[in-house]
């Protein structure tokens, strides 16, 4: 597989054409004066499913043939591609299973099932899920899409900065979520082409700074899985595929503690009334570490999703 280009992500935006939400930009004049700067939320927790997975994954599937539809689809994942996979493959009539960690929040495994995913469990710290996938794959003829190592996923995921830099324009700096760099890979071509001289960091949470080290040291490092809130980033490594366009297009990896997290959630919460998972307030948690840098600019953020127990969420606050 090679490595996607712009001209990608422009052929996905056509594609996922009145199937994905074409999601809003937000913005908060308390924001602003917090960071002296004016920040673009770009709210994919109002995507459909919760998520910019659904870009990706919608994106591949459309590009199946006739026979992969016809066998079905097998993704493995922590909880949004999956859901991603499943109600894509429901909205195009393609059989879909879904391997999820056993771990993973009540309510990603219920909307995966809910949108008719047939879910295979495992255990994330013994067993590996990937050679679940590709027994399953090659048992029953099935096509795997993982959850960022793919030209079509990246190129989905980067319709969402795309649309952002389309509506609001050049940007100084610009702040991505970091897990396995679907996200952060698709963000950075649509930057280098829309914005050529914006900042564009990934972030990470700090238990988990695999990408980190990779993007300094030039080679991919492996980690064991991250205990940390951030369920969408508890990736162990970067890709083939989305490591060579991070390393190219992206300017540095930063990383964030849980708690800095759990500040920028209940800011989404109280100031912006918007529910954001964990994950999803990487980007938003960094921009406010970066203050001293960032006055007087303008500031994109990428919110990359929406889906948290409603439980989790209240006890994560309290
Ligand atoms: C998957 C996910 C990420 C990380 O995306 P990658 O493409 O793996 O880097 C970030 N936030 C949320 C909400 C996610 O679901």
């Amino acid at each position: 597989m090679t490595i996607p280009t712009y001209a990608d992500v422009v052929a996905a935006a056509g594609r996922i054409q009145g199937h994905a939400h074409r999601t809003p930009v937000l913005t908060s004049r308390t924001a602003n004066e917090e960071l002296g700067a004016e920040i673009f939320f770009k709210a994919e927790n109002l995507q459909r499913m919760g998520a910019f997975k659904f870009r990706g994954a919608f994106n591949a599937l459309s590009r199946f043939s006739e026979a992969q539809r016809k066998a079905g689809v097998v993704a493995f994942s922590s909880g949004n591609h999956a859901q991603a996979i499943a109600l894509s493959a429901k909205l195009m009539g393609i059989p879909a299973t879904i391997i999820m960690p056993q771990d993973a929040p009540a309510s990603k495994i219920a909307a995966t099932r809910g949108y008719g995913g047939n879910v295979v469990t495992y255990d994330r710290y013994t067993e590996d899920r990937e050679a679940i996938g590709r027994k399953l794959a090659r048992e029953q003829g099935m096509t795997l899409i993982p959850p960022y190592d793919h030209a079509d996923v990246i190129a989905g995921q980067g319709t969402a900065a795309k649309e952002l830099f389309e509506e609001v324009g050049e940007l100084d700096y610009f702040f991505v979520c970091l897990g396995g760099g679907g996200l952060l890979g698709g963000s950075a071509l649509a930057t280098r082409a829309l914005a050529p001289k914006c900042k564009l960091y990934g972030v990470e949470p700090e238990a988990g700074n695999d990408g980190q080290l990779s993007f300094r040291s030039g080679s991919i490092v492996h980690i064991d899985t991250p205990k940390t809130i951030a369920d969408g980033a508890q990736t162990q490594h970067l890709g083939s595929l989305t490591f060579p366009i991070i390393r190219r297009d992206v300017d540095d990896v930063l990383t964030v503690s849980d708690a800095e997290l759990v500040d920028a959630m209940r800011f989404f919460a109280a100031r912006m009334k918007i529910v954001v998972e964990p994950t999803g307030c990487l980007g938003f948690a960094a921009a406010r570490k970066m203050k001293d840098q960032l006055r007087g600019k303008r500031v994109g953020v990428l919110i990359s999703g929406g889906n948290v127990d409603i439980e989790r969420f209240a006890a994560l606050l309290a």
